[in-house]
Order: structure tokens, then sequence, then C-alpha cells
């Protein structure tokens, strides 16, 4: 099990190897930290991810008052969803992953809210769904759309759980991080 929610990123990528690059200047910079895998008691499946590095504090932004982070891991499994971490995620094709169990996403061009009139994203595949906005008429690919980091599409996914989306923004730096291909 996730957490409930989480705060997604997926720089536009493409090769395996650019995503190695990445990772390692995530590392680098104190935003990954190390890798942990845990069993808890009663649970099948093996936790595993990342710590929050040393300068992840600096490299997130919160909107709001300062966060409660929990950064270690629990001792028990009841709160494992309070567990702030990373998890990358990387895929042979482009997928989406949604960070919220209801995404929220608007229309680029007037800003309008179009969760509602989403279509069924399991079968995505990039280029292949439009949306018409209700509002403006407008004609979006879904990839397209404002998601605010709550959902994202790509073939990796930087994902830092129990931070809800509208939380916290990533800083300038990270973003220039993310942003700093080729990948
Ligand atoms: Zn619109």
């Amino acid at each position: 099990m996730n957490s409930q929610y989480g705060l997604v990123f997926c720089p536009r990528s493409g090769k395996s190897e650019g995503n190695e690059q990445l990772l390692d200047k995530l590392f680098n910079t104190g935003f990954l930290g190390e890798p942990f895998s845990l069993q808890y008691e009663g649970q099948s499946k093996q936790q595993t991810g990342y710590l929050t590095g040393e300068n992840f504090l600096k490299l997130i932004t919160f909107l709001g008052c300062s966060p409660q982070l929990a950064v270690v891991p629990p001792n028990e499994y009841s709160q494992w969803h309070h567990f702030c971490h990373i998890e990358i995620q990387q895929h042979q094709s482009p997928r989406y992953y949604k960070g919220l169990k209801h995404s929220k996403c608007s229309c680029p061009q007037c800003q309008s809210r179009v969760s509602k009139v989403l279509p069924d994203l399991a079968q995505w595949s990039p280029g292949s769904l439009q949306l018409v906005c209700p509002k403006c008429q407008q004609k979006t690919l879904v990839e397209d759309l404002s998601w605010r980091h709550s959902a994202g599409f790509g073939s990796l996914f930087i994902i830092i759980h129990s931070i809800y989306p509208s939380e916290a923004v990533p800083s300038d730096r990270l973003m220039e991080l993310l942003n700093s291909g080729p990948f």
C-alpha cells in the first residue's frame, strides 16, 4: 500500500540511462536520501523507496505553515501513510499516474476544473485522448491539461508520498534539476 496522497513529478524523459543521470543528480543535491526496504509484520509486501535527503526541505516549498513531516520510517505499519518518503517509478512505456484519489485538473485555456468530464485514463497512451472543455470548448490532449502535480504522464515518476499536492510546490532549483535534460 502506498500513502493516500502524494506530490507527483514526471520529468519528460525517454531513455533509461537519462533517468539514471537524473536520479544521481537528485541524490547528489540532497533531494533523495538512502534507499530503504522494510517488511512489516503481517504484510506480505516489502515497502521500498527512498528516504528524503538532507536538503529535501530546501528543494520543496511549502505553501502554508511549515509542516510536521515524519521522515523516519514508522515502527508500526498503521502509521505508514504519514511517512514522507520518495518513490521512483520507471516504466518501459509512458503511462498515467495519479497522486490523489480524485485528481484535480483544469483547462489550460480558461482554467475551469474539468475533472468531472475526464475520460477513463486506464488505457492512456501519448496523444490518444482529447478532452473538450465544457466551458470554453477548447480541445486539449489530457496530458496537456493543468494537473498541478496531482497526477502525471510519463515513464518516469518521482512521487513524494504523504505530501498533499496543493500543500507544496517544487522550488525553482528543483524544477531546474528536473528539467536539466537531455534525458
Ligand atoms: Zn476551458
